[in-house]
């Protein structure tokens, strides 16, 4: 059924016709693109339509580490690519951190600067000279982004505080903090509604198509039309654009029961960065083990498995809290979007639709910029 036929007038005139630029997706990297482009033209009419009840990819789902890579993963990169651009990619992580902090606040997104350790367990030894054979190339290298260059260092001394069992080294990054994803994300919404930005859920945007002099776009709730059209749907970017090298990575998440005396505080990365924890309200969040099975978690679905569960919790019971017979609260999922390249696609990719995807499980750190990317190719 037609729009004509659903909606009031005042319906029409007031929320569904014409914008002059529709965002689809209300993530991190869509609301940022979406601010983006008010602040910089404000008599613009930006509509975000988002499928679901709320943000329902990543954004909302994460673990909240404003992180920009563990020694292990910067190692794994410069086996990828050059050097150059293990350096661009953290310069770029750390910009949009700032921009994240500059945009919404520290306090209202409760983001702490505790530091973020990369772990390594007794029969890691080789992984671990290895990263420890690299701490002073990394730290001379990446000075050039952060400023400083005491960026990566030994802190085998804390593992005993922190009461972990079967981890053998462990190295500190003090630049890494953590932050309140959920915070992140309503700051992120309130911004946008001042600058009259409509965010229109529950709408699910199913076909795209190029008319003379508009763009179409078929959605749950009828037709919408706009100049021009953002897409900022990540890890779901190929249901619309088969072509985008984009595939879903799903991450399954617990928390536990509050812990009394939790003595961790910060983040946490072991397993090349595939496990990853944090203190949060004092309780343990925990999460990863998509590389047990990367075919299974390839999924747009979100939901679990009984392998990664098993061995979440065997990690959280044995190494992380070892002996305290902590008990899981709850689990949750969220998807990423990954893909070959480990850089964000931000293009045309017809006549008047952008798109701004696939931030490789890094978009808390660089989302706001991938945001602000795709806004300024739209304004050019
Ligand atoms: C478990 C987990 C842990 C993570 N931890 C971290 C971390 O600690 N630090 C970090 O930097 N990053 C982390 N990430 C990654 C980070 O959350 C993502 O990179 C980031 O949120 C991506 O933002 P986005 O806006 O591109 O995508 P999303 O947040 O996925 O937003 C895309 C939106 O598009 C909507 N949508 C999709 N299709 C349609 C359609 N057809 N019509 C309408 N709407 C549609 C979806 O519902 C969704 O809300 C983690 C991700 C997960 C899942």
């Amino acid at each position: 059924m037609g729009l004509e036929h659903t909606f009031s007038y005042w319906e029409r005139t007031a929320f569904i016709d014409h914008a002059d630029v529709i965002i689809i997706g209300s993530g991190i990297v869509g609301l940022s693109a979406a601010l983006h482009l008010k602040r910089q033209q404000p008599s613009l009419k930006v509509t975000v339509l988002e499928r679901g009840f709320l943000p329902s990819g990543a954004s909302t789902k994460n673990a909240g580490f404003a992180c920009f890579g563990t020694v292990s993963e910067q190692i794994e990169y410069l086996k990828r690519s050059s050097e150059a651009e293990v350096l661009r990619l953290v310069d770029y992580k750390w910009r949009g951190l700032q921009r994240l902090r500059a945009n919404l606040g520290d306090r209202h997104i409760d983001f702490q600067q505790n530091g973020g350790y990369e772990l390594f367990m007794e029969n890691e030894a080789d992984k671990a000279e290895e990263a420890l054979d690299h701490l002073t190339y990394f730290n001379n290298l990446l000075a050039q982004a952060i400023g400083s260059a005491d960026i990566y260092a030994v802190a085998d001394a804390k593992i005993a505080d922190f009461g972990f069992k079967a981890v053998n080294r462990m190295i500190l990054n003090p630049y890494e903090g953590q932050l309140h994803t959920g915070k992140m994300m309503r700051t992120l919404l309130n911004r946008v509604y001042e600058q009259d930005i409509l965010v229109l859920n529950g709408c699910t945007v199913s076909q795209i198509e190029n008319e003379s002099g508009h763009i179409r776009l078929n959605t749950s709730h009828g037709d919408f039309k706009s100049s021009k059209v953002i897409l900022a749907t990540n890890a779901f970017a190929a249901q619309l654009y088969p072509e985008l090298d984009v595939i879903p990575g799903r991450g399954q998440v617990l928390v536990t029961k509050p812990i009394a005396g939790l003595k961790l505080k910060g983040t946490y990365h072991f397993n090349e960065g595939y496990y990853y924890f944090r203190n949060i309200d004092n309780r343990v969040l925990f999460g990863g083990g998509r590389n047990m099975d990367f075919k299974k978690e390839e999924t747009w679905d979100f939901g679990h498995t009984e392998k990664v569960k098993e061995q979440l919790t065997t990690y959280l019971n044995e190494m992380i809290l070892p002996g305290q017979q902590v008990q899981v609260d709850y689990w949750w999922s969220g998807i990423m979007g990954f893909g070959g390249d480990i850089t964000p696609i931000v293009k045309e990719v017809q006549p008047g639709i952008f798109c701004a995807v696939r931030c490789n499980g890094m978009g808390v750190a660089m989302g706001s910029l991938v945001g602000d990317e795709v806004a300024e190719l739209v304004l050019k």
